[in-house]
Formats: C-alpha cells, sequence, structure tokens
C-alpha cells in the first residue's frame, strides 16, 4: 500500500486575517505598500498584547478568529494584490514554521518580497532564511512578558542573527528599559536595534516616542512608529 504525500499546495495555515493592501507600520520598511498574512496562535501570553485573538482561549474564542486555508488559498489572496511586499505576521508564525516556507517560496517566485514578524524564541531553517527579506525579531523584554513566560531564547537569537536578514525591535514600556536591551544586544550580538514604544491610541503612542527619542539617539540605536496607530489607531485590518 502506499502513501500518497501531501503536496505542498495541501498544506494548510491557521491564519487569522489576509488584509491589505495597506502600509507596514513598523520597522525599516514602514511606509511601504504591503499586504498582510496574519498566522493564528502563540507561544507565549504577553499581558500587553494587541494580537489576543491570534492566541488568547481565556478572552476568545478562536475558532471565531481562525481560519484553515491552504498554501495555495493564501497565496492567491495576497497575490491578486499589486504591493511587491508581503508581511508574514502573528501571533507567532515560527509555529508554522514549514508551511509559513511554502507560503513564502510561492510568494517569492511570484516576485514578491517577505518580511516575516517574530519574537525570536524558534530557530528559523535556512530554507526559510533564504526566502525572506527580513525577519523583523521583537524579542519580549521582562516588563512586557507575561510571568512564566520565557521569551529570550538565546539559541534562536544566535541563529537569527546568523542569517544576515534580521533586525532586532523591541517594545519599550519605560526607561529602565534601555538597559536590558543593551545588556541583550552585548551578550547576543544583537543588530540593528530598533526601539518603539507601547501604545495602540496615537496620543498616548506619540507621547511615549516622543519620552523615548533621547535616549535612543544616545545609544545609537533606531527608533519606529506605528504608522497605522497614527492613521487608524488600534483598528483592526489596517
Ligand atoms: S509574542 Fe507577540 S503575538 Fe505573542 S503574545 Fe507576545 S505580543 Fe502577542
Amino acid at each position: 500500500m502506499s502513501t500518497v504525500l501531501p503536496t505542498v499546495s495541501d498544506r494548510r495555515l491557521l491564519v487569522t486575517e489576509v488584509f491589505g493592501p495597506t502600509f507596514q507600520g513598523e520597522g525599516p520598511s514602514a511606509g511601504q505598500q504591503a499586504m498582510f498574512v496574519r498566522l493564528s496562535r502563540c507561544n507565549l501570553r504577553c499581558p500587553g498584547c494587541d494580537t489576543p485573538y491570534t492566541w488568547d482561549t481565556r478572552r476568545f474564542d478562536l475558532r471565531e478568529h481562525t481560519v484553515t486555508a491552504s498554501v495555495n488559498e493564501v497565496a492567491a489572496q495576497v497575490l491578486a494584490a499589486p504591493p511587491a511586499l508581503v508581511v508574514i505576521t502573528g501571533g507567532e508564525p515560527l509555529l508554522q514554521q514549514a508551511n509559513v516556507t511554502a507560503l513564502a517560496e510561492r510568494l517569492a517566485a511570484a516576485g514578491r518580497r517577505v518580511e516575516i514578524e517574530t519574537n525570536g524564541t524558534i530557530v528559523p531553517s535556512p530554507e526559510l532564511a533564504a526566502l525572506v527579506e527580513r525577519f523583523n525579531v521583537s524579542p519580549k523584554l521582562p516588563s512586557f512578558a507575561a510571568d512564566g513566560d520565557r521569551p529570550v531564547n538565546g539559541d534562536a537569537l544566535a541563529a537569527f542573527v546568523a542569517t544576515g536578514r534580521a533586525v532586532f525591535k523591541f517594545v519599550v514600556s519605560g526607561r529602565g528599559d534601555f538597559d536590558v536591551i543593551g545588556d541583550l544586544a552585548d551578550r547576543y550580538g544583537l543588530a540593528p536595534v530598533w526601539v518603539m514604544p507601547e501604545g495602540t491610541r496615537s496620543g498616548r503612542f506619540v507621547a511615549n516616542l516622543r519620552a523615548l527619542a533621547e535616549e535612543t539617539l544616545r545609544r545609537g540605536w533606531n527608533l519606529t512608529g506605528r504608522l497605522h496607530v497614527l492613521l487608524w489607531e488600534d483598528a483592526r485590518g489596517r
């Protein structure tokens, strides 16, 4: 009896939403038009998470916030729109790394540039690294992470550094976080470092951004806004 192995097109992803065209709101590509694929599930439980509907079963029925779609279906939806940039985000996309690799392969073959947003706790495969333009790695600091979570995996951070395609973006809750970031950057060779304040409402976000600007400059790091918050506040799917 032979076994029929699934083809790439049979692979299925747990997807929260596909949206765009919109703008990449954060980091080095901020302001560029992009399509977003938001995948479901996360391996961390950050209290300040702005996408809890991807993982928090205490507050959300994930069945109402998840569709199961094939790689081909997701790729077709993304490729029907013109943006050259595709951002695969979550949740934590690398929980579905094999199927994310298949999706990135389809998108790259169609000439799209792929960015992956990740919390940096899962080692990326060489196959995936070869397909992406950039990993936007956002390790969670103790001030942001949930008690009991282990938000830093040194092996994974080292693997992201080794790809030569990673930037490291930290959500900063207060001035005390700067030293923590400096220690992590020194220990694991994280560069370039990007700092981003907390905030999903424009007023508070801009105030936080201004509060962090001078110290970010002094440390020689980069500062990123959240363009989608400035434009659309905390609207989902923008
Ligand atoms: S790692 Fe990101 S998606 Fe996961 S709980 Fe934390 S903020 Fe939310």
